[in-house]
């Protein structure tokens, strides 16, 4: 099932239960989910949303079986995610892939973090957020009215599709202007060793290392 969605910024494809055969997003992907909450453990992956830069949003809509959240079958889209060839680029990778390898059972890799890039660089301010990133390095306003809302419904609004399109629509963009000054500032092989260790982290994370932090003194 596939339903297209035209907005303003991009077009949205919406796909249940999988990516459809065939379907190839370029050697970068962007990358978010949506989710029931923050809990990786209780809150259960809903939504996928994934774009090659190119103005589409391609999104899978995961819709539990009767055993539960676990164990959805998508085999397409696990193959993409765990791609060796294939990175998947993410603003706040360390959520997305912890929730991501729970529920799909896989590692996720290669990873590339907008967050972990700007903070790594930014170190004049203190505001990392998707939202004031797009705003300063793009120009570019983001609503995040939907952020808070219920993914888990069966039939997602036109704003929540909107909304969860727009988190990965500019993230192409953003990394180039991200990476540049990562390359100025000879920052970048630093920030691919921390890319490196994201399916750690998420494991750590969904283990329960992140309070307290095995790096932690
Ligand atoms: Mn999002």
């Amino acid at each position: 099932m596939s339903i297209t969605q035209f907005m303003p910024n991009g077009t949205i494809h919406l796909y249940r239960n999988d990516l459809p055969e065939g379907l190839t997003l370029g050697p970068v992907v962007a990358v978010d989910t949506e989710t029931m909450g923050l809990n990786p453990h209780r809150d259960r992956l809903c939504l996928v949303q994934m774009s090659s830069g190119d103005g589409h949003a391609h999104m899978v809509q995961l819709i539990p079986t009767s055993r539960g959240g676990r164990g959805f079958d998508c085999p397409n889209l696990k193959r993409l995610m765990s791609d060796p060839n294939v990175v998947k680029l993410m603003h706040f990778a360390r959520f997305d892939v912890a929730v991501m390898q729970h529920y799909l059972d896989i590692t996720v890799a290669p990873v590339k973090c907008t967050k972990i890039a700007a903070k790594l660089i930014r170190t004049f301010t203190d505001r990392f957020g998707l939202k004031d990133l797009c705003k300063e390095l793009l120009g570019v306003e983001l609503s995040k009215q939907q952020q808070s809302s219920d993914w888990g419904a069966m039939e997602l609004t036109s704003e929540q599709l909107a909304y969860a399109a727009s988190d990965v629509l500019y993230l192409h963009a953003l990394w180039a202007k991200l990476e540049a000054v990562l390359i100025r500032e000879d920052r970048l092989a630093l920030a691919e060793s921390c890319f490196a260790f994201l399916p750690t982290r998420g494991r750590l994370d969904l283990l329960g290392y992140e309070a307290p932090d095995v790096f932690a003194h």
